[in-house]
């Protein structure tokens, strides 16, 4: 996946300006840095849920968005885009599960109505999935009657159904009253263990960052400020203001 200069603006707020960074397959990337930084904006973007102002982002070489010519922006989604954006899958902060379906309706929607797979085939592995995520006997519980670390893990079942190859986890454990962030937290560390999914992560969560990433970028201002394996960026930060926001955050 790769950034290419990379502009993003609200209004006359530019959130990010020239941005340029890479990330292989398979790896995992933590994004972290102050409120506001951008990095929330920079997930969105993939997940094609916002309009890139300026510049590409390019999976496998297929420009998520496209700028005709002299810089207007093609409204319609290309072909590829789509095709692309189903090996994508987000988790959000608020779980954003559908209230009125089962947790098994939540988890087979996608897979039957965008991959046009079976109800039996979407089934069974949604429920292998369940067990995955430590939730086997839930599949006929409405999310109102779980947990929120229970209905986050159904929102990660969720987004595997879907086979992504991309996994885009924002602020997941955010929303969670402290006892029930382990099991999310766990549940992570074993697909980051157990798949070769590329993640791209947005976490206050530093010691998770610390174990499940390849690679820590440090935001400021919608600017990386410093791109560095966790082992340095956590203990050995270059930049100051690296150095003054994990004193804050550690
Ligand atoms: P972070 O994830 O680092 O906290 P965000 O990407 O959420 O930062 O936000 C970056 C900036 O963009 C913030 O100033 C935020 O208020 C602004 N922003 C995000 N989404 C919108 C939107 N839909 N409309 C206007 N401003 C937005």
């Amino acid at each position: 996946m790769t950034f290419e200069n990379v502009v993003k603006k609200f209004g006359d707020l530019t959130v990010l300006n020239d941005l340029n960074f890479q990330v292989e397959r398979g790896q995992r990337v933590t994004l972290i840095g102050p409120s506001g930084s951008g990095k929330t904006t920079i997930l969105r973007l993939v997940m094609t849920l916002e309009e890139l102002t300026g510049g590409y982002i390019h999976v496998d070489g297929v420009p998520l968005t496209h700028l005709e010519r002299g810089g207007k922006r093609v409204a319609r989604r290309h072909k590829d885009v789509a095709q692309l954006t189903r090996r994508i899958g987000m988790v959000f902060q608020q779980f954003n599960l559908f209230p009125n379906m089962t947790v098994i309706e939540n988890i087979i929607e996608a897979p039957v109505h965008v991959l046009g797979k079976s109800k039996e085939e979407a089934r069974a592995r949604g429920k292998e999935l369940l067990e995955q995520v430590g939730l086997g006997d839930k599949a006929d519980q409405h999310p109102s009657r779980l947990s929120g670390g229970q209905q986050q893990r159904v929102a990660i079942a969720r987004a595997l159904a879907m086979d992504p190859e991309i996994l885009l986890l924002d602020e997941v454990t955010s929303a969670l009253d402290p006892e029930l962030v382990g099991d999310v937290l766990n549940v992570l560390r074993d697909l980051a263990e157990t798949t070769d999914i590329t993640m791209l992560i947005v976490t206050h969560e530093m010691q998770f960052a610390q174990d499940v990433s390849d690679r820590v970028l440090m935001f400021d201002s919608g600017h990386i400020i410093e791109d560095a394996q966790p082992d340095v960026m956590f203990s050995n930060p270059t930049h100051e203001r690296t150095k003054e926001f994990l004193r804050a955050v550690l």
